[in-house]
Formats: C-alpha cells, structure tokens, sequence
C-alpha cells in the first residue's frame, strides 16, 4: 500500500474514517464541482478551494463498461455511472465496484472506495475511487 500511487493527482484523500473526493467549491455562488477547478464552472468566478466531500451518495444512473477505452489497464467489465452525493447534491461520474446490473437501482444508497486499478510497467499499484453499494464498501 506504501508504494501505491494515485491514478491522477488531487482527486481524492484518505481520511481516517474512509475516502474523501477532492471537490471544488466556489466563493461566489458556494456551488460544487468535480474534479476541483480554481475555475466555477456554474459562474465563472475564479478562486474556488478544494475541500474533501463525500463519502456516501445515492446512485443516479448506470452502466456496465464491457469494452476497453484507450488507456484504461483495469479489468473489465466494471461499473459506470453518475452518484449524487448527500447533503451537497454533487453529482459525480464515477465508476461502480458493481458490474451486474440487477444489482443496481435509482437511488441506491452509494459509498466511496479508492481501490488497486490496476500496475504500472513497474509494478506500483494504481488506485482510483468508485463508489460500492453501501453495505459491500
Ligand atoms: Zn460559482
């Protein structure tokens, strides 16, 4: 777990209670946006600061990815879709730990995970979030 490293800098965080994602959040119109951006992208204003969200949501809508996208070095197939998060109503493409589609429904309630994506050339293990079924995280 040392040597892991994130898929992409500043996206999520580790908290002592379970992963946080890195969201922006405007000083002008206090809405959110993911990932964060200095930039609102609701108003335009400049200066938003990342604060952590999360961790638990309600799913939005769903898929099962069976193809692979350029680039992607995870196994397949695995879950995509959007989870609306609790209390800010931030909704956040993501991908899902669940691949079978029964298993999901509108408003599912939903929690953060960062898990192993996949290993570089090197070895090092990669992480990313996805959001699990609360109960399965
Ligand atoms: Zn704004």
């Amino acid at each position: 777990m040392s040597d892991a490293r994130p898929v992409a800098p500043d996206l999520f965080v580790a908290a002592s209670d379970g992963a946080r994602l890195l969201a922006g959040r405007c000083r002008s119109c206090a809405r959110h946006h993911f990932p964060a951006s200095p930039v609102c992208p609701y108003c335009g204003a400049d200066g938003a600061a990342a604060e952590p969200v999360g961790p638990t949501g309600r799913l939005w809508l769903w898929t099962v990815v069976t193809t692979r996208p350029p680039g992607y070095r995870g196994t397949l197939p695995y879950g995509f879709g959007v989870v609306e998060l609790d209390r800010i109503g931030l909704r956040v493409v993501t991908r899902l730990t669940e691949t079978r589609l029964g298993h999901l429904h509108a408003g599912q309630p939903m929690r953060l995970v960062v898990e192993t994506l996949c290993a570089d050339d090197d070895g090092t293990p990669v992480e990313a979030w996805a959001f699990a079924p609360e109960g399965e995280a």
